[in-house]
């Protein structure tokens, strides 16, 4: 009896183990999928974002203001200031470009002073000084660029230089690369100073520079020189061209989002290289110099310098961010990142343009050696160029590539003439009254959009600034659907006349919200108000 009913213990217990052993994983699976799931129907825009929202809008150009500002902006167009390097400006288009600015906004180039002034920089470029009431008051600077890069003529659908509107767009090299943020500021600023006679406070800047797409040294560095002799030492917030207000960027996401870069991604030349290993070609060594650096170069390939996202990072909030305005299967995916944060990353990785904002990239793009057939070069160089994560700094980069090649013939060197270290990455979200004021600038012009915080891949002028103010934002209120990315430095770069009458808007808000900035007048309203 007794060896029955402990045979019947026995059994029970291991029926209840088993049922342990299958039922708790199901158990604790079960509950995974219900919080997903309450935390994807629960998920909704921040409070901080949402009363950032206006509670209306309207455009603050009059109709007939507005064709004679187009027509102002598309005479910019016409003029090519292309750079096509640092020491091949086109200086006449230059001349001009200076020429067209100081007539068509007289009242920014003179007789004003008491208002305005404006220092031309290195003959080309411009520095306005708006000087506020309040000295208290921490400066901004406005920056953005008159240059643009050459033209392949023959791709283009629309003369480059006519800026012809078919209606709906305006076709023309420089539309959306910088000269409707030049045009677009200017035009505020005109509005802001003499038709509106807004009396201003908080003094600012507006810096624009002629040689951005070559470096900016005789532009934006020059005029970062400037400010710095006239005794600027600090800057409330900089704002310049980077990220715009992109439809179709995000998985699952059908809302704009209007992305603010919050940092740039650094630049490294390295050279790989490896000296005295020779040998004649009939009795060549075991392993030639030729050999050991594309060892090198295969390794750095094949291990890819360390991705970053996680809870900490930019993209990371990029997504959280987003997903209350994403579909439901993205919905459950980004606001669960906890969960799927590798399989998200993981994604990230598969394509080139995304992996470039979670890593270090590594592109070998020179490669010398040997000079004759039948000679085994006793040297050979391999040149990687490394855009360098913000959470990375050069040093680990170099450390990083030298690990991987694990040869201690290989030299890993740094170019120390043209690395830009990884941007700081400013403050972003509710604790930052500086994105926020840029936040709530955003959605007074573009409404149906959300804003998110991202990582510049491409250089800005904002190099130049940073000295001036750890709040560094990259931001050009232009509409771009993905799509469209190719004709940026491409052929049939484009805006919607539309778009044009949102820039001028935004430069304007941004003008009177930074001048309000420390009264805050912000309309809250309670999520329930009609
Ligand atoms: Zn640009």
């Amino acid at each position: 009896m007794l060896a029955w009913l402990t045979a019947r213990g026995t059994k029970r217990r291991r029926w209840i183990a088993c049922g342990l052993g299958v039922g708790l994983p199901v158990l604790v699976l079960l509950a995974l999928v219900l919080a997903c799931l309450i935390n994807a129907w629960s998920v909704s825009e921040p409070d901080w974002h949402y009363q950032l929202r206006p509670s209306g809008s309207g455009h603050l150009i009059n109709d007939s203001l507005f064709e004679e500002r187009l027509g102002r902006f598309q005479a910019a167009l016409r003029i090519p200031t292309i750079s096509v390097d640092a020491r091949n400006l086109n200086e006449s288009a230059l001349e001009e470009f200076k020429n067209f600015l100081q007539t068509s906004f007289p009242r920014l180039h003179g007789g004003n002073e008491d208002k305005i002034t404006c220092e031309v920089v290195s003959n080309y470029s411009f520095l306005y000084e708006i000087k506020g009431s309040d000295e208290s008051l921490t400066p901004y600077l406005l920056a953005a660029h008159l240059d643009v890069v050459p033209v392949e003529e023959d791709k283009w659908n629309y003369d480059p230089f006519e800026a012809m509107k078919d209606g709906e767009y305006i076709y023309a090299r420089g539309a959306f690369d910088d000269k409707h943020a030049v045009m677009g500021i200017l035009e505020a600023l005109d509005y802001f100073l003499f038709t509106k006679n807004e009396s201003v406070k908080r003094t600012f800047y507006v810096g624009i520079g002629h040689d951005e797409e070559v470096s900016g040294r005789q532009g934006a560095a020059k005029i970062a020189e400037v400010l710095h002799n006239r005794g600027v030492k600090t800057m409330d917030f900089v704002l310049d061209e980077g990220f715009v207000v992109l439809t179709n960027a995000l998985p699952g996401v059908q809302v704009p989002v209007a992305l603010v870069g919050v940092s740039e991604k650094g630049y490294a030349e390295v050279s790989v290289s490896v000296d005295g290993v020779s040998g004649h070609s009939s009795m060549p060594p075991k392993e030639s110099a030729i050999g050991i650096i594309s060892k090198a170069v295969s390794r750095l390939e094949a291990y890819p310098q360390p991705h970053f996202f996680d809870s900490s990072s930019v993209e990371y909030t990029t997504l959280e961010t987003a997903a209350p305005h994403s579909s439901f299967l993205y919905k459950l995916i980004y606001s669960n990142l906890w969960l799927f944060k590798n399989i998200v990353s993981n994604q990230f990785l598969e394509s080139a343009s995304t992996a470039a904002t979670v890593r270090t990239t590594t592109a070998p793009t020179l490669f010398n050696a040997g000079y004759k057939i039948n000679v085994v070069p006793s040297t050979a160089t391999a040149y990687i160029n490394h855009r360098v994560h913000p959470k990375q700094t050069i040093e680990d980069v170099l450390e990083y590539d030298r690990e991987v090649i694990g040869d201690s013939r290989v030299n890993v060197t740094l170019n120390t003439d043209t690395y830009i270290r990884p941007h700081p990455i400013s403050p972003y979200g509710p604790d930052s009254p500086q994105y926020k004021l840029l936040a709530r600038s955003i959605l007074e012009v573009f409404p149906q959009s959300f804003v998110a915080p991202g990582t510049m891949i491409a250089t800005t002028d904002t190099k130049y600034y940073l000295n001036f103010s750890k709040n560094v934002y990259r931001f050009a209120p232009t509409f771009l659907d993905i799509e469209d990315m190719p004709r940026l430095h491409g052929h049939d770069e484009r805006i919607r006349v539309e778009n044009y009458r949102e820039v001028v808007d935004f430069f304007f808000r941004l003008m009177v919200n930074a001048n309000q900035v420390n009264a805050r007048p912000l309309h809250v309203h309670a999520r329930n108000e009609l």
